[in-house]
């Protein structure tokens, strides 16, 4: 329906543009026209002048005159303007006609008027004179054929019309030249008046093709921004202006926040939709003179031009304006029957920088906002040089962890878990790197590179093999449960259930001595999801703890309904334990509520005897920490397990 009405529009523009280019072509070649009757006119008259009567030939001339005159005067007037309207267009093509139905007219009557009776060798320079004026007519009057057509009519027509009236034999056969003449005129002028229109066609339809291949490529198709590409062109212009001109500007990369999940539950069209109109507020906040570009996803620039002749005055005007984008989401959005809450990151760069190009202020822009939303999202960052080099830090990382699988840099330590007795009763599989130049990196520095990357599926599989493997040495004999940390992104990926049966059933070992250590974060996103996986899980065998307890914001709700074993107390409580009274209190709220719940409970991070003293008192059962044991690899995690058993 929509494209229905998209194409009639065109081809209504096509038809109006191609009338346009009609009147235009007419007007053209009207001084040639004009020209060609005054000379003609003038030179009949004066021949004509020994054979006809004298006042017929000047009231005669005067009248061609007068008209040639009006439609000079209609031509100076047409081209002093550039009709664009349709209204107008239409008033500059009815006013061609009447031009040629004044000057068909007059010619017309020329054959009545000045038709000597008398003289076939004037007779026959007025049908040369004639002929001559309709065969000019079809070049330069056929653009409209309205045009071309009456003059042509009005100008051979009486002639038909006398020679009937000679009643003899030559005007016969004079009647029926003249009507084979006009007919052969007005048919060649119909032709070319289409092939004129044709090739106008043409020439439009190439035109448009060609505006539409130059739109493309500067503006989003969805929103009706500009693009990547004429953002870039702008921003090159505005640097070298800044430059000259000694003042500053600032792009703003903005990054919606969470627009991935509106996009996958509600559908791309509803995200489509949400985008156009993120695309309109922005627009209508900004000035005219500055730029709304649309990068591609959900990512959004603004650049923002001759803003202050400081970097300081800059700097708090652009905070300014960033805090009022950010006011531009609190309003929520309407898409079909949705309201959708959305809010934005925002990075912030100034420029000029010397020898900055455009590409290194947008990576700028894009490392501030990827900082806005590390820190919490909903906020905006100016970029500091030291982001830069903390990027720089982690593409490093990441080159190196794609290596490091396969190079076999990776390692499993473990980390004792006792009973209030100190007996092992497992242990936690924790990954290291053992990096070539820089020894061993704990997981903290490179677990989240490996989830953003997705190679964490990678690891994470290779993690639960070795564990499996180690697990085997341990022997199954003892009361030892291996815990093994899953990341968020692992959890949810679609195939994680089977993944983690294949290598289960691939190393043969007995289930039941492995434990999953899962964050308050997996709980958080696709609940019901969350918990059927777990139960599956749960069949084949495998407990759950919730690692670092405390620190998210899981409700007893949502523990009341998983299928978890054990929670762990993030060690950031358990630190300051015997100075710090809050922590004190946490620790017991935790201890409390998992014993009415039927949960065992680890405390991370215990270092010293006093903490451990402490959480015995408080009822706490299990225990993990520097105190008893340091992360270590497996060998040596055997000595202990036996030591720990004599
Ligand atoms: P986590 O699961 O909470 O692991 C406990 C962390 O606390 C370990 O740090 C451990 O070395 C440290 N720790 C244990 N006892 C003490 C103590 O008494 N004092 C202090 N100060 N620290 C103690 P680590 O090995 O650096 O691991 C950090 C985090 O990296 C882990 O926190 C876990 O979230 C993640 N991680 C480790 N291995 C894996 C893995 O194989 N897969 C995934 N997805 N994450 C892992
Ligand atoms: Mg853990
Ligand atoms: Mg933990």
């Amino acid at each position: 329906m929509t494209q229905n009405t998209g194409e009639l529009a065109k081809d209504a523009s096509a038809e109006q543009n191609i009338k346009a280019e009609q009147t235009r072509l007419i007007y053209r070649s009207m001084p040639f026209s004009l020209l060609a009757i005054l000379i003609n006119s003038s030179i009949l008259s004066l021949v004509l002048w020994r054979v006809i009567d004298h006042s017929t030939i000047i009231g005669w001339l005067v009248a061609v005159y007068l008209t040639t005159l009006y439609r000079f005067l209609t031509y100076r007037n047409f081209l002093s303007i550039t009709p664009t309207q349709d209204n107008e267009i239409e008033h500059w093509r009815r006013l061609a006609i009447l031009g040629a139905t004044l000057s068909g007219a007059l010619w017309g009557a020329a054959s009545l008027l000045l038709f000597p009776l008398e003289h076939v060798a004037y007779q026959a320079l007025l049908v040369f004179v004639i002929a001559g004026m309709s065969a000019g007519a079809v070049t330069t009057l056929s653009s409209i054929f309205a045009a071309s057509a009456t003059f042509l009519l009005l100008t051979l027509l009486p002639f038909v019309w006398r020679f009937l009236f000679l009643e003899s034999d030559v005007g016969y056969a004079m009647t029926a030249m003249s009507i084979l003449f006009t007919l052969i005129v007005v048919i060649s002028s119909k032709r070319l008046n289409q092939s004129i229109q044709e090739s106008l066609k043409v020439r439009y339809e190439r035109q448009l093709a060609e505006e539409t291949i130059i739109y493309q490529a500067h503006y989003d198709e969805l929103t009706q921004l500009p693009n990547r590409r004429l953002f870039i062109d702008r921003l090159n212009q505005e640097i070298t202006r800044a430059q000259r001109h000694q003042h500053f500007g600032a792009i703003l990369f903005l990054d919606l926040d969470h627009f991935k999940n509106i996009n996958d539950s509600l559908g791309h069209r509803v995200g489509d939709k949400l985008l156009q109109q993120v695309a309109q507020r922005l627009l209508h906040r900004i000035r005219n003179e500055d730029t709304v570009a649309r990068l591609g996803g959900d990512e959004f620039v603004i650049l923002l031009t001759e803003i202050g002749d400081s970097r300081e005055i800059t700097s708090s005007w652009v905070q300014n304006f960033a805090a009022q984008i950010q006011l531009l989401f609190t309003e929520p959005f309407r898409v079909q029957e949705h309201e959708l809450h959305l809010s934005a990151s925002i990075g912030v760069t100034l420029f000029p920088i010397n020898g900055a190009v455009p590409e290194d202020l947008l990576q700028q822009a894009d490392v501030a906002m990827y900082r806005a939303k590390a820190e919490g999202r909903d906020q905006s960052r100016f970029f500091l040089p030291s982001m830069q080099e903390a990027v720089h830090q982690r593409l490093e990382i990441e080159k190196g962890l794609r290596r490091a699988l396969a190079a076999g840099e990776l390692e499993l330590y473990y980390q004792l878990q006792v009973d209030i007795t100190g007996t092992c009763i497992g242990a936690e599989a924790l990954l290291r790197w053992n990096h070539p130049e820089r020894g061993l990196i704990a997981p903290n520095e490179f677990i989240s590179v490996a989830e953003e990357t997705g190679l964490i599926y990678k690891i994470g599989d290779w993690v639960l093999a070795t564990a499996c493997r180690d697990m085997a040495q341990i022997g199954f004999n003892r009361p030892i449960t291996l815990s093994v940390n899953v990341s968020p992104k692992q959890f949810r990926e679609a195939n994680f259930v089977e993944r983690v049966q294949n290598i289960i059933h691939g190393c043969r070992i007995n289930p039941a001595h492995l434990r999953f250590e899962i964050t308050e974060n997996v709980l958080i996103e696709n609940f019901e999801q969350t918990v059927a996986r777990m139960q599956q899980l749960k069949k084949c065998g495998i407990s759950f703890s919730i690692d670092d307890f405390g620190t998210g914001h899981s409700s007893l709700a949502y523990l009341k309904q998983l299928p978890v074993e054990m929670l762990k107390i993030d060690r950031s409580f358990v630190r300051d334990i015997s100075t710090d009274p809050n922590d004190a209190i946490i620790v017991e709220t935790i201890l409390d509520m998992a014993r009415h719940m039927g949960l065992k409970v680890v405390a991370e991070g215990v270092e010293t005897q006093e903490a451990f003293a402490f959480l015995k008192e408080k009822g706490c059962e299990y225990f993990q920490g520097y105190l008893f044991s340091r992360p270590v690899p497996l060998q040596d995690l055997l000595c202990k397990i036996e030591s720990s058993a004599a």
